[in-house]
């Protein structure tokens, strides 16, 4: 490859759609993961993503599309050479089998043996941190070793691609914490791409290089986690990443760098972030705005400081540990605002006060 062209994509699909009788899993699905990137297929239950990972695997055949691993088409693949095992969610190890053997298994069924097949699962095991375990059988483990087991089975065969199918979910949280912290570490020291299946948002937002967001069998949203977060480009993208508060308002001016909105509250001013332009809408559009509860801050009365305000009452007030979220409600609209406990002050239900968001945290959804 000349120096000037990058590499290709490490996995693109590019149209693909499959339905199950009238059940549409995906529908016409395209993006592009880059090399090495720990990337997330985010979405509830139901949206597509075991689906499209599958599809991935080669275990399940798409109706239409391509999809191509480092710009080489594998539709036509079986799972066994396409170099991207998958790791399930429940376990699958044999039972009868020693740790060793387990992990072994993909290369013997290769006709690898003797000290080669030694060696690889040895080095696997270590990059899992289970060293000296080979002799274990499943059932003598923890369901945390045994995850790591399953990794193993999946680095031992050397792939390019690592298909992780909710890996976190069978853990008690301690485990998860750990387990999170080792896919952390294995992405870091390989070059290995990692495209991780979740419904969990905390978990994509926590882990993920770039992610799409999905909603029947559709890509709502692709970008970088921190980005999607503060920027979403849809309703649905915005409840899915976190909580939200909704201002309705009618657009009232378009300036270069600041949007004038009527609000129930007032007037307020939109300014778009960098890389997130406003949506495409005229004067007199109806939309919504979207307000984090983190951006949602108390302002002293009459200030000037170049916020957005609103009066709101606080209805209650719960204490997480080191944040504080205040349930508000101003007019019939209910707000959430979320404070770190150390600099909040001592909030009581029943009383009113005068809350400010930046414009630049006045985030307009078509
Ligand atoms: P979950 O998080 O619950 O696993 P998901 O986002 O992974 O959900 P998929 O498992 O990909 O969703 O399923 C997408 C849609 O396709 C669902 O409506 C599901 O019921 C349906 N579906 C998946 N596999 C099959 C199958 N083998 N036969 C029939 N319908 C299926």
């Amino acid at each position: 490859m000349p120096e000037h062209e990058s590499p290709p994509p490490a996995i693109e699909v590019r149209g693909l759609s499959k339905k199950f009788g009238s059940v549409v899993a995906l529908n016409a699905v395209s993006f592009a993961i880059r090399p090495g990137e720990l990337f997330f297929l985010l979405g509830p239950s139901g949206c597509g993503k075991t689906t499209l990972l599958r599809v991935l695997a080669g275990l399940e055949n798409p109706d239409q599309g391509e999809v191509c691993f480092d710009g080489r088409d594998v539709l036509e693949f079986p799972p066994h050479l396409r170099g991207a095992p998958m790791v399930f969610q429940n376990y699958a190890l044999w039972p009868h089998m020693s740790v060793a053997e387990n992990v072994g298994f993909g290369l013997v069924e290769r006709g690898i043996a003797g000290e080669e097949l030694r060696e690889r699962v040895s080095e696997a095991l270590v990059q899992v941190d289970l060293k000296g375990l080979e002799q274990r059988r499943p059932g003598e483990l923890s369901g945390g070793q045994q995850q790591r087991v399953v990794l193993a089975r999946a680095l031992v065969l050397k792939p390019g691609i690592v298909l992780l199918d909710e890996p976190l979910s069978n853990l008690d949280a301690k485990l998860r914490v750990e387990m999170r912290e080792e896919i952390e570490r294995l992405h870091r020291t390989t070059d290995i791409t990692f495209v991780y299946v979740t419904h969990d948002q905390t978990e994509a937002l926590s882990l993920a290089d770039r992610m799409v967001v999905m909603e029947g069998g559709e890509i709502r949203a692709l970008g970088d986690p921190g980005f999607l977060y503060h920027n979403p480009p849809n309703h649905f993208t915005a409840n899915f990443l976190g909580e939200a508060n909704w201002v309705p308002v009618t657009v009232k001016s378009i300036g270069a760098r600041r949007t004038e909105l009527q609000t129930p509250f007032g007037l307020w001013q939109a300014a778009p972030s960098p890389g997130n332009e406003a949506p495409s809408m005229t004067v007199g559009d109806e939309l919504v705005c979207l307000v984090r509860p983190e951006n949602l801050v108390l302002a002293l009365p009459g200030s000037t400081d170049g916020m957005n305000h609103l009066q709101a009452e606080v209805r209650s007030v719960r204490m997480n540990g080191s944040t504080v979220t205040a349930d508000l409600v101003a007019g019939d609209i209910p707000l959430k605002a979320e404070m770190l406990s150390r600099r909040s002050p001592a909030l009581t239900a029943g009383t009113t006060c005068t809350w400010g968001v930046r414009p630049e945290a006045t985030i307009l959804i078509p």
